[in-house]
This record gives structure tokens, sequence and C-alpha cells, in this order.
């Protein structure tokens, strides 16, 4: 996905749409709330995507590319790292604070399953920017690394 460097406006990212759904007052830590799930499954994060931010190994490719996605929309650029393959990871990543993830339309998978090495996703992105909203469609790839899901490389077509 898009980044562009480097913002560094953390704060700004956080205080998206996604905090304004978080439940506020009950004591729970950032973000495990019963907010949805940015990667829009229906669960709350914190039954979702967050266990995977939280180290809990994505059993299949989609759960990766899905768990990415969230990362993304909660401006998580050590687990967008974390989750690179080795031979495509950049070495850091500056999300734009500018550019809001909210909705991700998972459209095909090739396998990517328990048993499989290797494995593609094709999704739609949908964001919204100062430029206006905007959706990404790509195809992700995605290898097994030491036994863990790792994205490899996308083909990207943006349209806006
Ligand atoms: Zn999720």
């Amino acid at each position: 996905m898009p980044t562009r460097s480097p913002t560094g406006r953390l704060d700004k990212t956080l205080d998206m749409p996604i905090s304004l759904e978080r439940d506020g007052g009950h004591g729970c830590r950032r973000y495990r709330c019963r907010m949805r799930c940015p990667c829009g499954t229906g669960l709350p994060y914190g039954e979702c995507c967050e266990l995977l931010h939280l180290g809990t190994p994505a059993p299949t490719a989609e759960r990766l590319m899905r768990s990415r996605f969230s990362a993304f929309a909660v401006n998580l650029p050590d687990y967008l790292l974390e989750t690179w393959h080795p031979s495509t990871r950049p070495t850091e990543l500056d999300l734009d604070s500018d550019v809001r993830w909210y909705r991700l339309d998972i459209e095909s998978r090739e396998r990517g399953g328990m048993l499989d090495n290797g494995g593609l996703v094709t999704f739609t992105a949908w964001f919204r920017s100062t430029d206006g909203p905007g959706s990404l469609h790509e195809t992700s790839r995605f290898a097994r690394e030491g036994g863990a899901w790792r994205y490899v490389d996308g083909i990207v077509d943006t349209r806006r």
C-alpha cells in the first residue's frame, strides 16, 4: 500500500474514526475495545486483528492480509515491517497520516491455507485522504517464512 514519507504525525493518525468508535471509560487498554475491527470481520478489534498484532501467528495468508490492513488503519508500522518478507521488506516505513483506511473487501484468495507455503489474496482497500476518497486494488503475494506467513509483494492498481 502506498505510504508517504515521513510525517511523524502519530497523534493525528490515532485520532481517527476508529478512535471515535472506541468504547471509552471501561478501562480497556488503547484499542482493545469493542470497536469493530477495521478488517471487516464484524468482530471487536480485541478479538480479531489485535490478537495478531500482539503476536498470535496468522494461520492463513488471508488472515495475515486482514491483520496488515488493520495495522495500516490503526497505524502499526512495526507490525507491517515484521510481517514483510525479508527479501522485500523496506528498511523503514512511514505511514501517511492523511490517509485513513476504513474498509477492506477480500475478493479472492488462492492457496494460502494451513498446508500451503504460498498464497495470493486479491482485495480492494478503501481510504479517504486530503485529496478525497480512493481505493486500492491489489493482488498480494504471501509466503510462509519460518512457519509464519509474510507479505512478499503485490500488483497494485490504484483508482481514485
Ligand atoms: Zn480484524
